[in-house]
């Protein structure tokens, strides 16, 4: 667990020791130690399996390539969680980001445990032909402690439908006769995948800062213009006028989500710049997100770099370096590409009063630290990126019962699961002093506790 994550689980803990109506069956000495079982579990992965796959690459060499499944903890179901394709990817990263899948399903109750995977690759290197093997191998490896109800992987960055296609026929295949559909999410929608679940992350991280700074300001107006709570007075900065987007990222989660923000006209939305692992594009008028996304569809996931590339697609945006997008003077800043994006040096470049997590871990601790004193609003990732995961429910649910939902049954479940979430934190948010990651860590943290003491795993 990295020590962000450690510290808000600790940080939970202490206050829910001292809170004597949460378990109140536990007392005084008892109760210090139930507490220490706990921040031992919870900061404690249940396994870590890392494997060497041995891949034949086109040009006759073979290569060893780390791989990773960590387990973190399965007391509310089986273990779930992406596998990442990036060359960055090692253990602590694993095993930080399957804790986070840990407390993402408590804080939204989807009945799963977390995990997660890795792969230490950069999949753009290599051939469609050596990814196809390395899927195979990664479910060949790792088969014994994966399945339906025991850990079900999906996509993560670098990984998609494609690759959760190849492994669940993989695991098909070395489990003859018994359920597979179940055994990988975020697959196609021909080989059993969900409608709606390639968008699910996007729309979700559209749907959280949204609904927080429309709906819910305006039904709970009077419990916002009452309190002294410094993020109250940042929501109601945005109360019923148009707000101006930046978004990092796009990939999947960037592009859905500038997209849904883009096509929301009655909200007025500008998205002013948007960016990738190359450039920003920015236009202070409002970018053209369709034209952009039909653009990175075509170019291999990529915007354009050039005036004339924008030129080909009519889009008038100004090109700057790709770091540009994080530092300008915007509403609302998504973070949709990787972790540790803003960081002790360069918080204080940071304009944004609202930031949305759509990356895992894109702010560091001092960095969040840093920003919510100043009353920056931060949705973190266990809140605003868990769409992916809740229409991985979706679609392991309907793997299970062989009936499959249309694409708006899809969405409205999300969007009921989501605002139910968001309607049990923003009160507690609004009336308390912590920032909104400490409120959503302390739901899960009380709901994993509770289980885990039912199950007598606390002595
Ligand atoms: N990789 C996504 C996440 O970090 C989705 C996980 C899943 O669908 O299991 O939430």
């Amino acid at each position: 667990m990295a020590n962000q994550t450690k510290s808000i689980v600790q940080q939970s803990l202490d206050a829910l020791l001292e809170d004597h109506s949460f378990l109140p069956s536990l007392k005084e000495n008892t109760r210090r130690q139930a507490f220490t079982s706990l921040e031992a579990i919870l900061s404690t992965p249940n396994h870590v399996h890392k494997s060497f796959l041995r891949i034949p690459l086109e040009d006759g060499k073979v290569v060893r390539i780390p791989a990773y499944r960590v387990q973190h903890n399965n007391a509310l179901g089986p273990y779930k969680g992406g596998i990442r394709f990036h060359e960055s990817v090692n253990e602590e990263e694993v095993m930080n980001l399957a804790s986070l899948m840990t407390l993402k399903n408590a804080l939204h109750d989807v009945p799963f445990g977390g995990g997660k995977g890795g792969v230490v690759i950069n999949p753009r290197q290599f051939s469609v032909k050596e990814l196809h093997q390395i899927c195979k191998k990664y479910v060949q490896y790792f088969s014994d402690v994966l399945g339906p109800d025991k850990d079900i992987p999906a996509p993560d960055v670098g990984s998609g439908e494609r690759e959760m296609d190849w492994m669940m026929a993989e695991y098909k295949s070395i489990r003859p006769g018994e359920p597979y559909r179940g055994s990988f999410t975020g697959k196609s929608v021909i080989n059993g995948g969900s409608l709606g679940r390639r968008e699910a992350t996007g729309k979700g991280v559209y749907f959280t800062f949204r609904y927080m700074l429309h709906d819910f300001i305006k039904e709970q107006s009077s419990l916002l213009t009452t309190t002294e709570n410094i993020f109250a007075k940042t929501a109601l900065e945005f109360k019923e006028r148009p707000l101006k987007l930046a978004v990092q990222g796009f990939g999947n989660v960037g592009s859905v989500a500038a997209l849904e923000a883009y096509q929301c006209v009655h909200l007025q939305n500008k998205i002013v710049a948007v960016s990738d692992r190359n450039v920003t594009l920015y236009n202070e008028d409002g970018l053209d997100i369709p034209a952009l996304v039909q653009f990175s569809s075509k170019h291999n996931g990529d915007l354009p770099t050039t005036d004339e590339e924008l030129s080909t697609i009519d889009v008038k945006a100004e090109i700057r370096d790709r770091e540009n997008v994080l530092y300008l003077d915007v509403d609302v800043l998504i973070l949709a590409a990787l972790e540790d994006q803003i960081h002790k040096n360069n918080m204080d470049k940071i304009k944004a009063r609202i930031i949305v997590e759509g990356a895992n871990a894109p702010v560091t601790s001092e960095a969040d630290q840093s920003l919510s004193k100043k009353g920056v609003i931060i949705i973190p990732d266990i809140l605003a990126n868990a769409g992916g995961v809740i229409v991985s429910y979706f679609e392991w649910l309907q793997g299970r019962e062989t009936q499959f939902y249309s694409e708006d049954q899809v969405f409205k479940l999300l969007v009921d699961k989501m605002k139910g979430t968001m309607d049990t934190i923003l009160p507690e948010f609004f009336g308390d002093p912590f920032p909104l990651r400490q409120n959503c860590y302390i739901h899960s943290v009380m709901k994993l506790s509770t289980v885990l003491y039912h199950q007598g795993k606390l002595y």
